[in-house]
């Protein structure tokens, strides 16, 4: 009776250690798959394998709280996203004059019409206006006429403090030379 209670209790310990064994096995596994995940440091996947398969359950759990938050999939796809949206925000673009939002197609700006883009002389796409080509059909544009002429009517319209400064500059320039000149050869 010892005999068998011995046996099945050295069955028990051999069970036991086979199974912390391919756990162990499986953490290590676990870890280095995971790691190789969320890094692409050779030093850093070793450090994160060589932790679990010497500290086992405590080395895991460390791991688990020093390991990068993402995986390198899922930070690809958030720059991917960020590039999206910034390239909406782009597309979607405000008035140079009055920052009300504009379509990307419009050419005036709806509420103060301001010109914001021309069309293209040959395909009458909508074209930026410093383009001086066409990007869809390879028609050159000449430089926009429509910049210039803003600024000559901005130009035109500031200078009427010159024309206060200028005035004063009339009243007291007759000379009282004159009468000296004539009062001195008497004799
Ligand atoms: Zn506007
Ligand atoms: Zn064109």
């Amino acid at each position: 009776m010892p005999q068998n209670l011995i046996l099945l209790l050295q069955a028990f310990v051999a069970l036991l250690g086979a199974y912390f064994l391919i756990f162990w096995v499986a953490l290590v596994l676990w870890t280095a798959r995971d790691v190789r995940r969320r890094s692409r440091d050779v030093l850093v996947q070793i450090l994160a394998v060589l932790l679990v398969l010497f500290f086992h359950l405590a080395g895991l759990l460390l791991y688990w709280v020093l390991r990068p938050a993402e995986t390198l999939a899922e930070s690809y796809e958030r720059s991917l996203e960020e590039e999206a949206l910034l390239q909406g925000l782009e597309e979607r673009q405000a008035c140079p004059n009055c920052k009300q939002q504009v379509q990307p197609d419009f050419i005036l700006c709806p509420n103060c019409q301001t010109q914001i883009k021309r069309r293209c002389p040959a395909c009458d796409h909508p074209l930026h206006l410093r383009w001086e080509v066409c990007p869809y059909c390879g028609q050159s544009v000449a430089p926009p006429a429509a910049e210039a002429a803003d600024l000559a009517v901005v130009s035109a319209a500031t200078p009427p403090d010159l024309a206060e400064a200028a005035e004063p500059a009339t009243g007291p320039a007759t000379p009282p030379v004159l009468v000296e000149a004539s009062a001195a050869p008497a004799e």
